[in-house]
């Protein structure tokens, strides 16, 4: 086979404009002007926007998975309102036409050679490298949970897996009264608002549906200090919560599931001197987030910071040391909540950034933290929480967004889900900022 000679990066001390990059002497099967690591969410609107304009052989996708799923539908599948198969697509319906897929996994990483290694032994060569890898749900974390999941007949269920969240709609479905639990580990998660939609769901249908309310306790476990962390949102939640009477327990961490008894080991902080007790909740559902954190092959890598996760410029996305590799989503250590959402508006700038180190130019485009969460309050009902960096609302309708609403609820089900497909995906949704640009400009006229 022949080899292809680039010039290798050297590692920098800050984000700046690659350089020398040579361009193709020859090329092999594995070398491409842009490799894009991982096909999910961010990964396929990168993909996609890059081989449309470069063409065929420039852009490798490494990406192992046969499936792709549309993630954030998970909550109504868990609510009984979508199934499964409505979130799913094939991954080689979804690939750019003109972009090589590499069904493989990325295993390592060497970006001063401008290389990736993946399972089959390859080394993937790159003028420039995109990580989309998303991030790694960690069940195990959780004693007793792993084994709670898979046995029919724990009263465990999950919306953070495809195996799993069937699961939920039948606890949901067959729920005769008790304790309902829904816990929410520390942070980062991805969409820290599915938590309690799925809660609020389940409330929702032991209410309305199927008339058990009065003979259930609801209540929501969470290791954090906060219900929801953008103020304006918290306040709304607390109304719903306050409603709907159910119990908000903070600080409270699950910690182990003894599935055999129905029994769940929470450990609760005292926020006053950061003292822990343990504390046993009997159950008969319980709906588990479990902690997450950055994939195995992302930790003590060269990419990555100490955390494990891809270690960019929050504003740029540009690499804090290697100018010609970029992350987006949830594995980079962007500071704002894990979405889809935030992956749609961080793709425009990620792309201009690309684009302008392409050029020697330094990177202008900036990345504001644009994140969004429909918090589902009910059947029928949901806030749109959208907001920035620096937690605050940076909402795309000029209506007060706080407010629970049936168009944001039909926005999040039938809307929502053809902007990824069509859109995210295909790389011509960069997220709402136009839109809302529109309609503010135009209330202001
Ligand atoms: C229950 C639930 C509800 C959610 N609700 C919402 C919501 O309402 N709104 C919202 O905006 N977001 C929501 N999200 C979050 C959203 O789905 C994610 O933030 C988004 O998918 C992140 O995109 P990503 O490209 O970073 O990662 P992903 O879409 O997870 O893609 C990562 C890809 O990398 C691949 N990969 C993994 N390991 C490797 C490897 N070693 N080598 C190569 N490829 C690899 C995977 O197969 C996958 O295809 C929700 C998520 C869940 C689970």
């Amino acid at each position: 086979m022949v080899s292809l000679l680039r010039t290798s990066l050297a590692p920098v001390g800050k984000a700046i404009a690659a350089q020398h990059f040579s361009t193709a002497a020859v090329l092999s099967n594995d070398s491409y002007r842009f490799v894009v690591a991982g096909g999910g969410a961010g990964g396929l609107a990168i993909a996609s926007s890059l081989a449309r304009k470069y063409g065929d052989g420039n852009v490798a996708v490494i990406e192992p998975s046969d499936v792709h799923y549309y993630q954030p539908m998970w909550t109504l599948v868990g609510g009984g309102e979508k199934t499964l198969q409505d979130s799913a697509k094939e991954m080689s319906k979804l690939m750019p036409k003109n972009a090589t897929w590499i069904k493989e996994k990325v295993e390592q990483f060497d970006p001063a050679q401008n290389l990736v290694y993946t399972s089959d032994n390859r080394k993937v060569n790159y003028d420039y490298l995109v990580v989309a890898m998303g991030l790694q749900v960690n069940f195990n974390k959780i004693e007793g949970l792993p084994e709670a999941l898979e046995d029919p007949a724990s009263g465990v269920a999950s919306n953070f897996s495809p195996k799993y969240v069937n699961k939920t709609f039948e606890l949901i479905k067959n729920f005769q009264g008790g304790n309902a639990i829904f816990t929410m580990p520390t942070l980062p998660i991805k969409c820290p608002g599915a938590p309690q939609k799925i809660m609020y769901l389940a409330e929702d249908y032991f209410r309305n549906k199927s008339g058990v309310r009065d003979k259930t306790t609801v209540m929501y476990n969470s290791a954090l200090a906060v219900l929801f962390g953008v103020k304006k949102y918290a306040n709304s939640l607390w109304k719903v919560v306050e409603r709907k009477g159910i119990q908000v327990n903070l600080h409270t961490n699950l910690v182990e599931v003894m599935s055999k008894e129905k029994k769940a080991m929470f450990t609760i902080t005292n926020p006053a001197d950061n003292t822990t007790t343990n504390k046993i909740f009997d159950y008969d559902m319980i709906h588990v987030s479990p902690p997450m954190g950055p994939l195995a092959c992302l930790k003590d890598s060269p990419v990555s910071d100490a955390n494990g996760w891809v270690d960019v410029n929050k504003t740029t996305l540009q690499h804090m040391r290697f100018p010609n590799v970029f992350a987006i989503g949830d594995c980079s250590n962007v500071p704002t909540s894990k979405t889809a959402a935030a992956v749609a508006g961080q793709s425009g700038v990620l792309l201009k950034s690309l684009e302008s180190v392409m050029k020697g130019e330094i990177p202008a485009e900036k990345y504001d933290g644009y994140t969004s969460c429909p918090l589902i309050t009910g059947y029928g009902t949901t806030i749109l929480a959208e907001f920035d960096f620096n937690a605050a609302p940076l909402e795309t309708f000029p209506i007060d967004q706080g407010k629970e609403r049936t168009s944001m609820y039909y926005l999040k089900r039938d809307i929502m889900p053809e902007l990824y497909w069509s859109g995210l995906l295909r790389g011509v949704w960069r997220g709402p900022g136009i839109v809302r640009k529109a309609l503010h400009a135009g209330l202001k006229n």
